[in-house]
């Protein structure tokens, strides 16, 4: 009775939530340069992010296993070389991140780095605590390295962070990096979402998962960034900043003001969720 409660709140999250799969997640779109090293090569909706080096270049997060190619079509027309990615690195391990990460890995050979909270979900290709939903399946990959919060990855003199913001999933993490804008020097922080979407609060999702949702919406304030981006493009208005990109202007993208908003709006939609849970308990 209990599962199948949970199968019927994961499918209903899917089907009506804010993040039901909306046909701009496997719609194709023009890749650009947001600063510096860092370049957006994703689909409409979901975001794929490009860290260039000179001795290889990072990927985080690929969306979609349908989105895979497009993802590898968007790195090519931008200039850089698929066998140049030496590390692939997630925002969380659910199929619309982390689905096209199996076909990136075999198609570059490059070292795949994930939370120690998601390693289960990436190695197994599936949404912990709803594995009966074969919606939420995608191809898995094996981890070549587990980290945990306040961890680095470096590549080319270019030196990642990663910040565990658990809730959204047991390994969600929050990546942040500099990028050079002019003469100024900023942080890129990929906020990895803290929406309730397919999960279930009570009964727990996963053990935990209410504690690591209210720790992390007390932490991911204090979290240093102002180059704001997200997993999912209407996160940031990707596509409204992207237009309003102009040579010799502030970059749209230097926004904390977005970030602060997002976790706002998250944080009163975690509430509602979690009452309205606890009600039906
Ligand atoms: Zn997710």
């Amino acid at each position: 009775m209990k599962k199948a409660i949970l199968i019927a709140a994961a499918l209903t999250a899917l089907a009506g939530g804010a993040q039901a799969q909306d046909s701009s997640w496997a719609q194709s779109a023009k890749p650009f340069r947001i600063l510096d090293n860092t370049y957006y090569v994703g689909t409409r909706g979901l975001a794929a992010y490009l860290i260039t080096t000179p001795q290889g270049h990072i990927l985080l997060d690929v969306g979609l296993p349908q989105n895979a190619s497009v993802v590898e079509q968007n790195i090519a027309a931008l200039g850089f070389k698929l066998s140049d990615i030496k590390i692939l690195l997630i925002s969380h391990a659910h199929y619309d991140h982390s689905g096209g990460v199996a076909k990136l890995k075999a198609d570059t050979g490059a070292q795949l780095v994930v939370a120690q909270g998601d390693v289960y979900a990436m190695e197994k290709g599936v949404y912990p605590g709803s594995e009966q939903v074969k919606a939420f399946d995608f191809p898995p990959a094996k981890v070549d390295r587990a980290i945990k919060d306040g961890d680095t990855v470096s590549l080319g003199g270019v030196t990642l962070t990663a910040h565990i913001t658990a809730g959204h999933t047991a390994g969600c993490t929050t990546w942040t990096w500099p990028v050079k804008d002019g003469a100024a020097t900023h942080t890129a922080l990929n906020f990895c979402s803290a929406s309730v979407a397919a999960n279930s609060l009570v009964p727990p999702q996963y053990p935990g998962i209410v504690a690591d949702y209210k720790k992390t919406f007390a932490t991911a304030r204090a979290i240093k960034g102002d180059v704001i981006l997200g997993p999912h493009a209407e996160f940031v208005d990707l596509w409204g900043k992207q237009a309003k990109i102009a040579a010799g202007k502030p970059s749209p993208f230097i926004d904390r003001a977005a970030y602060e908003r997002l976790l706002d709006r998250q944080e009163a939609a975690f509430k509602a969720d979690l009452a309205r849970q606890e009600a039906r308990k």
